[in-house]
C-alpha cells in the first residue's frame, strides 16, 4: 500500500493573495500616482472588488482559461486590478515591456497571441503607430475614465472604467489546476526574437513565499512599500503578490519615475521599503543631494538588474541610514535569485569587509539553488574565487520557453535540469555569490535590455560598413550606453552622423549608440565571430561624449 500524506489540497493560485488580502487587511491601502496626474488612494479590499469586475468584463469578452490578456502599463493600482481579474479566472496576464521598439511590440502580442489590451494613456500613440500590426488583438481597453478617453485610430476602444462599470463582484476564481499558466513575460536576449517566461500559478505563489521571507525582500504588514521597478519587468519583482500576501501598504509611482517625484512619494507616505535598479537610486540621490533633503522613514531598498554600484550602497548607508540589499534575478527566475543579506559571520567582520560581501549579489533564498561549473559542465569549488557559468534551478525557474525555446522547440535545462543563466560568477562557501561578467552581450541601460546584435545587424546594413559591433561602456547615469565601432570597407569613409541615420526608425531610439569609433579592423575569435572581449579592452578607457 503506498501512503500518500492526508493533508488538504490547496491548490497554489494567485486569487488566494488578494482574497486572503480583502478578507484580513481590507483597509491597508494601494496608493497611485495616476497617469492624469492626481495621487488617489484605494485599498486591498476595493482592488479585489475591482479586480472581480475585470474578470467578468473579460468573460464578457469571451476571454477563457489559458487566453492572453496584455498590459502596457506603469505600476497603478488599475494596472494590479487587471492582473488579479485576469488571473483569478485563469487567463494569462502579459506584461509587455513599453520601452520596447513598436514593431517589437505588435510582434511580441501576436507571437502571444494576445486577444484584450490594457493600455495607459502614455502608450497609446505608440500603438497607434504600428495598429495594423496586430493580428490577434480585439480590444484596447485604455486605463482612465470616458472624460479622459482620447481620441485615437485604434479600434474596438474602450475606457477602462467604462469597461468595467456595472459589472458584478461575483465571480468564481481559482477553478483550475495549480499548474495553470498566469503570467508571461518577454525577456529579449541576445540572438533571435524575444523569448516568452511563462509563469504558472504554483511558481508565482512559491515565489511570493520566498520572496516574504525575512532574509528576502523581509516586508512586512508595518511596511509602506514603493516598487519603481515596473511590473513589466520581471514581475516588480514579485512584490504585486508580496504585498498584498503580507498586508505592506503599496505607493505606486505611475508614470513619473524622477528623482523628485520619488521623492515626493517617500516623504508624503512614509515609504519603508522600496525596490529599484540602480539609475533611479542615483537619480534619487543626486535629488535629495542637491535639495538637501533627507528620508528618515526609508529603512531599507532593493537594488537589482545590474550590479550595484559601491556609490549608491555607501551614500545610502553612510549618510541616509539605509540599509541597501544587493539582488540578483532574471526574467527566468520569476526573479528573485539571490539577495545580499548578510550571514553572522558576515557580520562579525569588520565595516570594510561588510562592504565587499554587499557589493556581491547575495546568496539564494530556500527554493533556488545554484552552482557553477566550466565550459564542459564540470562543477567548479565554492571558494568565492573561481568563476564559472552561473547555472539554477528552483522552484520558481524556467523550464522552458512559451512555445518551446525561443520559439523553436527544445529544452533549455541540462539533464539535471539545471539553467544556463548566461552569466559568470562565483561563489564562496556560505552561498554569496558574485557576478564577475556576462556571457551575454546585451548592453545594460538603466536597468534595461540593449541588444548588441540587433544594432550591429542595422549598422552592417549600411553600404560602407564592412563590420560592426556594439559594446557597452560605462555612464553615470544609464550605467551602461552602446558604444558603436565600425568597419569600413577599403578606402569607404564615413561620418558618426552617417552610421547613426542608418539605424533611425529601425531601432528604439533610447537605443542608438552615444557613439561611433572606427577602427582599421574589428577583431574576430577562433570561429570567426566578433571577439567582443578584445573590443572592451580596446575600449576600456574610452569616455562617451554623453558621461
Ligand atoms: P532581466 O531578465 O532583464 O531581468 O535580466 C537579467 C540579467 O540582468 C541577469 O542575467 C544579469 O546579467 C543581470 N543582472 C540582474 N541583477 C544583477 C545584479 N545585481 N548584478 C549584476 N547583474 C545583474
Amino acid at each position: 500500500m503506498s501512503i500518500i500524506g492526508k493533508m488538504q489540497d490547496w491548490p497554489l493560485t494567485v486569487n488566494k493573495v488578494i482574497e486572503h488580502a480583502k478578507i484580513n487587511y481590507p483597509r491597508q491601502r494601494v496608493v497611485t500616482r495616476t497617469v492624469e496626474g492626481p495621487i488617489v488612494e484605494t485599498n486591498y479590499s476595493e482592488i479585489h472588488d475591482r479586480a472581480k469586475q475585470v474578470s467578468n468584463a473579460l468573460k464578457a469578452d469571451g476571454i477563457q482559461l489559458e487566453d492572453r490578456v496584455a498590459t502596457l502599463a506603469w505600476n497603478t493600482a488599475r494596472h494590479m486590478e487587471t492582473w488579479f481579474g485576469a488571473m483569478g479566472i485563469g487567463s494569462v496576464l502579459h506584461t509587455i515591456n513599453p520601452r520596447l521598439h513598436p514593431d517589437q511590440i505588435a510582434w511580441i502580442a501576436n507571437d502571444a497571441e494576445d486577444k484584450v489590451l490594457f493600455v495607459d494613456l502614455t502608450f497609446v500613440p505608440l500603438l497607434e503607430a504600428v495598429k495594423d500590426k496586430f493580428e490577434t488583438v480585439k480590444r484596447f481597453v485604455i486605463y482612465c475614465d470616458a472624460a479622459h478617453l482620447p481620441e485615437t485610430t485604434l479600434e474596438n476602444v474602450v475606457a477602462y472604467e467604462d469597461y468595467i462599470a456595472g459589472q458584478s463582484l461575483d465571480c468564481t476564481w481559482g477553478d483550475f489546476p495549480e499548474t495553470t499558466a498566469c503570467g508571461l513575460c518577454y525577456t529579449s536576449g541576445t540572438t533571435g526574437n524575444p523569448k516568452g517566461v511563462l509563469y504558472s500559478h504554483r511558481s508565482n505563489v512559491l515565489h511570493t513565499l520566498m520572496t516574504g521571507m525575512t532574509d528576502a525582500l523581509g516586508i512586512s504588514i508595518h511596511d509602506r512599500v514603493l516598487p519603481v521597478v515596473p511590473m513589466f519587468h520581471a514581475n516588480a519583482w514579485g512584490l504585486t503578490f508580496t504585498c498584498p500576501a503580507v498586508g505592506a501598504e503599496m505607493i505606486l509611482p505611475g508614470a513619473k519615475m524622477d528623482g523628485e517625484s520619488i521623492y515626493e512619494m517617500l516623504d508624503t507616505y512614509q515609504v519603508t521599503t522600496s525596490a529599484a535598479v540602480p539609475t533611479v537610486w542615483l537619480m534619487l540621490l543626486q535629488h535629495l543631494e542637491a535639495n538637501d533633503l533627507k528620508l528618515p522613514a526609508l529603512d531599507r531598498v532593493v537594488i537589482g538588474g545590474s550590479a550595484v554600484p559601491e556609490r549608491i550602497l555607501r551614500t545610502f548607508q553612510e549618510k541616509y541610514g539605509v540599509e541597501v540589499g544587493h539582488a540578483w534575478g532574471m526574467t527566468e527566475t520569476s526573479p528573485l535569485g539571490t539577495i545580499g543579506s548578510l550571514t553572522p559571520e558576515q557580520m562579525k567582520q569588520d565595516y570594510e569587509h561588510q562592504i565587499a560581501s554587499k557589493l556581491k549579489q547575495g546568496r539564494p533564498p530556500f527554493g533556488v539553488e545554484m552552482k557553477i561549473t566550466d565550459d564542459d559542465g564540470n562543477d567548479l569549488p565554492r571558494d568565492g574565487k573561481t568563476s564559472g557559468h552561473l547555472l539554477v534551478r528552483g522552484m520558481a525557474i524556467v523550464d522552458t520557453y512559451y512555445k518551446g525555446a525561443g520559439g523553436d522547440g527544445g529544452t533549455v535545462l541540462d539533464e539535471d535540469d539545471w539553467f544556463d543563466t548566461g552569466d559568470v560568477a562565483n561563489i564562496d562557501d556560505q552561498g554569496f555569490m558574485q557576478i564577475t561578467d556576462r556571457a551575454k552581450d546585451v548592453i545594460k541601460s538603466g536597468g534595461e535590455w540593449i541588444s548588441s546584435i540587433d544594432i550591429e545587424n542595422f549598422a552592417v546594413g549600411h553600404p560602407k560598413v564592412a563590420n560592426a559591433a556594439a559594446i557597452g561602456i560605462y555612464h553615470p547615469k544609464w550605467d551602461e550606453r552602446p558604444l558603436l565601432i565600425i568597419q569600413l570597407n577599403e578606402g569607404e569613409t564615413a561620418t558618426k552622423e552617417d552610421i547613426l541615420k542608418q539605424l533611425e526608425g529601425k531601432i528604439a531610439k533610447w537605443w542608438t549608440p552615444d557613439d561611433v569609433a572606427f577602427v582599421d579592423a574589428i577583431p574576430l575569435g577562433a570561429t570567426g565571430k566578433i571577439n567582443k572581449l578584445a573590443l572592451r579592452d580596446m575600449f576600456k578607457d574610452y569616455t562617451l561624449p554623453t558621461a
